[in-house]
């Protein structure tokens, strides 16, 4: 192996401009786990006020979807595991739209059920849904 004087010296003389320069993408990348990629898909502030009505929501996703009982929960089949029994209870008078399955997939609010059934994150699921994606 014959190695060429130079090539011991130029790593060493370029380390210390690659550390100055490492320290650009490490910010740039610190920057994006804070504010997300390049393009930031923002969500409104108001989201919260611009999510579907619940009852309408579920109405759509969810199967045979019963009439609510006094405080506002049907029952329905759940679209999470392979329900025979309508084992989904959805709010669908609460302005968040909560639901919960009895068999055992867990509950949240309606976006958590959007995003559940999607297979989205949370933030892709309230852009779906302001997006009016059903
Ligand atoms: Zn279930």
């Amino acid at each position: 192996m014959i190695r060429h004087p130079r090539n011991t010296n130029a790593p060493a003389g370029r380390q210390g401009a690659s550390i100055e320069r490492k320290g650009n993408p490490a910010y740039v990348a610190s920057l994006s786990a804070l504010y997300g990629s390049a393009k930031p898909a923002r969500i409104p502030g108001n989201w919260r006020d611009r999510m579907p009505d619940p009852a309408a929501y579920y109405g759509q996703h969810v199967a045979k979807l019963g009439k609510p009982n006094g405080t506002g929960w049907a029952q329905g089949v759940c679209p999470f595991h392979d329900d025979h029994n309508k084992s989904l209870s959805v709010c669908i008078t609460g302005e968040r739209g909560g639901w919960r399955c009895f068999a055992g997939c867990g509950g949240g609010d309606l976006v958590g059920f959007h995003s559940r059934l999607r297979g989205l994150d949370f933030r892709a699921a309230v852009r779906d849904l302001l997006g009016g994606g059903a």
